[in-house]
């Protein structure tokens, strides 16, 4: 399986990070070693100072496809569920000067922090899923998948042109603003509406 993680999908997030607000989807990959294993602290790498929480709503894909169209997108996946794109900042920022890719940055071990459970769409309005993060116990993001640029079917119908999405995959659909770092002894708890989806200690 893949994990296809979308940049840039919130403006005013874009904004804080200094990005322009893109006309197309930015996409990029974790690899399938990045799953922080359910119920592991999440360890801040020796290479790192700045790493970065981003709360995402992520969805499974459960239908093979390729050069799918946004008419017939909302078929390929299922449920939404909740992850962190843990991004090491200082990392990407040198990457991006570089005009490098990102994979250091986004790619590590632990880096995809991914719900055990996912919601069924049925239990969703997809226009306005509301999720939020937690740093010890305070609310550090808040976001609507009203707010997205791109929208769910949008992603799945972008990324199916270049890549075929197969049974499992993972797409993370961005993050809201309020993106910070994270230091040893916090604690993160993600929650789609009022349902907690998971929670990480940092070490
Ligand atoms: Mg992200």
């Amino acid at each position: 399986m893949k994990i296809i993680c979308i940049g840039r999908n919130y403006s005013e997030h874009a904004k804080e990070l200094g990005n322009a607000v893109p006309t197309e989807p930015v996409f990029f990959c974790k690899p399938d070693s990045a799953i922080l294993p359910k119920g592991n602290p999440f360890y801040i790498p020796d290479w790192t100072s700045d790493v970065h929480y981003e709360v995402e709503l992520v969805l499974r894909i459960d239908r093979l496809g390729k050069h799918i169209s946004n008419e017939f997108a909302s078929r390929y996946y299922g449920s939404v569920g909740l992850g962190i794109d843990f991004t090491a900042r200082d990392v990407q920022e040198e990457l991006k000067k570089k005009g490098l890719p990102w994979e250091k940055a986004k790619g590590f071990d632990g880096s995809a922090v991914i719900s055990q459970d996912f919601v069924p769409v049925e239990e969703l309005d997809l226009n306005a899923v509301q999720f939020s993060l937690s740093k010890n116990e305070t609310l550090v993001q808040q976001g609507s998948s009203a707010d997205m640029i791109f929208d769910f079917n949008q992603i799945i119908s972008y990324v199916s042109q270049y890549m075929t999405l197969k049974i499992g995959d993972l797409i993370f659909t961005g993050t809201p603003s309020g993106v910070g770092k994270v230091t040893p002894g916090d604690v993160l708890t993600g929650a789609i509406g009022d349902k907690q989806m998971f929670q990480v200690k940092i070490k």
